[in-house]
C-alpha cells in the first residue's frame, strides 16, 4: 500500500519542529510496510488535492502567514472541498488559523482563510500577552500533549466542533476552554511539540482515515509497539501538570499587565 502526503509550504510554515509531524507519519507508515510519498507544494506551485491522501500544514508567525495567505486563498477552494469530502488533514497554529474564516494579524491586517473551520482569529496587537507553554487537551483520541505559542485568539462559531477541551494551557482563546477545531477528518490545533510523535493515536486517526479512503473500509492499521511514544507522552503530560502552578502565576502576571480577557 502507498499513501500520498501533501505537506503545504514546508519551507515557510514550520515552527517548533512542526516538520516532526511528517516524520512521525512516515515512521508509522514504514513500520507497517506502507510507502509514504511526500510532496511539498510551495507558493506558486500547482497543487491538486485530489492527488493526495493526506494533507499537513504547520505553524508560522504573522510574517510567514502573510507570505502564504494569497497563494493559500487561490488553492483554498479545492483544499476545502477535498477536506469536506473526507481528505484527512492536520493544520497547526498559524496553519490552523488560516484554515478558519480569517485571521486579523497583530498589525490589524486581515488575512483571508480557506473557511474550512467556522472560526475567526484575532491578534490583539504586538504588546498583548502570548499564550505560551505546555498544553494538555482532552480529545476523542485521549489526552493530547503539546506546546502552544500564539498571540491570536480563536473563536469558534456556534456548532463548530473543537479538537478538544483544555485541561492545562490556554487553547483557542484562554476563556472558553476549547482547543483547536474538528471538521470531517480534519484536525486544527495550536499544539506544536511536534504533535504527532507524542500523540500516536492522533497520527493513526489520520493515517487510518487516509487508508480507508484510498483502499476501502476494510483497510486497517496494524498496531505498533508505542512504548517510546507512550513514555514521551507521559513525560510531557507530567511536565505540563507540574507547570500548572507556574502557568497560574504567569496568568496572574499577564492579567496584571492587561493580558488575556474575553474579547481581547
Ligand atoms: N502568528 C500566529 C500567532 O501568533 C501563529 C503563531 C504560530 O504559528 N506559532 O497567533
Amino acid at each position: 500500500m502507498r499513501l500520498r502526503l501533501a505537506h503545504l509550504y514546508p519551507d515557510v510554515m514550520n515552527v517548533y519542529g512542526d516538520r516532526g509531524n511528517v516524520i512521525a507519519l512516515r515512521h508509522r507508515c514504514e513500520a507497517r510496510g506502507i510507502a509514504l510519498d511526500v510532496r511539498g507544494p510551495g507558493i506558486g506551485d500547482a497543487f491538486d488535492p485530489a492527488e493526495c491522501d493526506l494533507l499537513v500544514i504547520g505553524g508560522g508567525e504573522d510574517r510567514e502567514q502573510r507570505r502564504v495567505a494569497p497563494d493559500l486563498a487561490a488553492k483554498g477552494p479545492a483544499i476545502r472541498a477535498a477536506i469536506e469530502a473526507g481528505l484527512p488533514a492536520l493544520a497547526v497554529c498559524g496553519g490552523f488559523q488560516l484554515f478558519g474564516e480569517r485571521y486579523v494579524d497583530a498589525d490589524g491586517g486581515v488575512l483571508p482563510g480557506i473557511g474550512l473551520f467556522r472560526m475567526e482569529t484575532r491578534h490583539p496587537g504586538a504588546g498583548a500577552a502570548r499564550a505560551t507553554g505546555n498544553v494538555l487537551v482532552r480529545t476523542e483520541f485521549g489526552e493530547a500533549v503539546g506546546f502552544e505559542n500564539h498571540g491570536g485568539r480563536t473563536w469558534l462559531a456556534q456548532g463548530q466542533a473543537p479538537f478538544g477541551a483544555v485541561a492545562v494551557g490556554r487553547g483557542n482563546n484562554g476563556a472558553d476552554g476549547t482547543e483547536g477545531a474538528r471538521t470531517a477528518n480534519a484536525i486544527g490545533t495550536y499544539l506544536h511539540g511536534s504533535l504527532l510523535p507524542r500523540n500516536p493515536a492522533v497520527a493513526d486517526f489520520l493515517l487510518g482515515a487516509a487508508l480507508r479512503r484510498r483502499y476501502g473500509a476494510g483497510a486497517g492499521l496494524a498496531p505498533l509497539d508505542d512504548a517510546a511514544e507512550r513514555a514521551a507522552r507521559a513525560e510531557a503530560g507530567a511536565i505540563a501538570r507540574r507547570g500548572k502552578g507556574e502557568g497560574a502565576w504567569r496568568r496572574l502576571r499577564g492579567l496584571a499587565a492587561g493580558g488575556w480577557r474575553r474579547g481581547d
